[in-house]
């Protein structure tokens, strides 16, 4: 893979077809690498950028693998801007030598490290999914916008203003999630999920939260964990288990047989956009839009 990679990066580094593109664009072409990123990258920059996603909607951001088309389309970017954190799991290669030639920016290194969640000392032992407090998510984006005024000092006074809009309507978002979750934790309740995306989300508004994987998705869950999870279940009687848009719901339907086995109901619900949005002009197809139709869901489905 390596050596491909190299043979790739040289061939379109000799290649004058790519500056011969990039001439006949009207606007800067931004790459942002999830839909999450792409989706508050454009309302920052508004009509001033061309933004596309890498990973389309509905892909898992831990498995995916840059194609070659993919890689074509990030050496045709005059800016990449990246996740960061290890979200992208495989293409952390890719990003090291793109940042030879390529102006990238890297949105994690807006949010603090003491906010970080670790679960090891290792780099990869980071939680990624930060989007999932609000607040974080504003750091990281608040970071983008000021990167942004650097690469396109002309962008400012728009940029100014985008990121202050938007950051009015996420702090919006953010008082009310924290009056609803406030109503479940109430209630004693839990958020139980495919995979260990929801901590930041728990941390923040204060609601307990477990999953049958771990914080990627690169690792299969065992009967161990399939176990503790019924058991959970019910020590809390949990009502309701909630699939990801992105992960086969095949382990959690286990967990609801396992939980019926033991005479007790449990629904499997969802599913919850968790690393990726929904499709463009669907209800999940923005941020806003994916945080609170996730946040309705987990109300409607966890209020007693
Ligand atoms: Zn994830």
């Amino acid at each position: 893979m390596k050596n491909v990679l190299y043979l790739y990066f040289f061939l379109l580094l000799i290649c004058s077809c790519t500056s011969a593109s990039k001439s006949t664009r009207t606007k800067p072409l931004i790459v942002a690498t999830t839909s999450i990123l792409a989706d508050g990258i454009q309302v920052l920059v508004g009509d001033q950028a061309e933004v596309i996603a890498l990973m389309p909607a509905g892909v898992d951001p831990h498995l995916y693998k840059a194609s070659v088309r993919d890689l074509d389309l990030l050496t045709q970017a005059d800016l990449v801007i990246y996740h960061g954190l290890y979200l992208e799991g495989k293409m952390t290669e890719i990003f090291e030598k793109l940042a030879k030639q390529q102006v990238l920016i890297d949105v994690s290194n807006g949010i603090p490290s003491d906010q970080l969640i670790r679960s090891g000392p290792e780099l990869h032992s980071v939680d990624p999914h930060v989007w999932f407090d609000i607040t974080l998510w504003s750091a990281a984006l608040t970071y983008a916008s000021q990167e942004l005024q650097i690469w396109q000092p002309s962008w400012k006074p728009q940029l100014e203003t985008n990121t202050k809009t938007y950051l009015q309507q996420l702090g919006a978002l953010d008082q009310l999630t924290r009056t609803k979750v406030q109503e479940l934790v109430q209630h004693n309740q839990v958020l139980v999920t495919a995979h260990d995306a929801f901590a930041y989300f728990g941390k923040a508004y204060g609601l307990p939260v477990h999953s049958l994987q771990g914080l990627s998705t690169l690792s299969e869950p065992g009967l161990r964990d399939l176990t503790e999870l019924i058991s959970l279940i019910q020590t809390y009687k949990v009502k309701a288990i909630f699939a990801e848009q992105t992960i086969s719901p095949k382990a959690l339907q286990a967990v609801a047989r396992g939980v019926a086995e033991k005479n007790q109901v449990v629904k499997l619900a969802g599913p919850l956009y968790t690393d990726s949005l929904d499709a463009p002009n669907t209800p999940a197809g923005t941020y806003l839009g994916m945080f609170e139709t996730n946040l309705q869901l987990i109300y409607n489905q966890l209020l007693p």
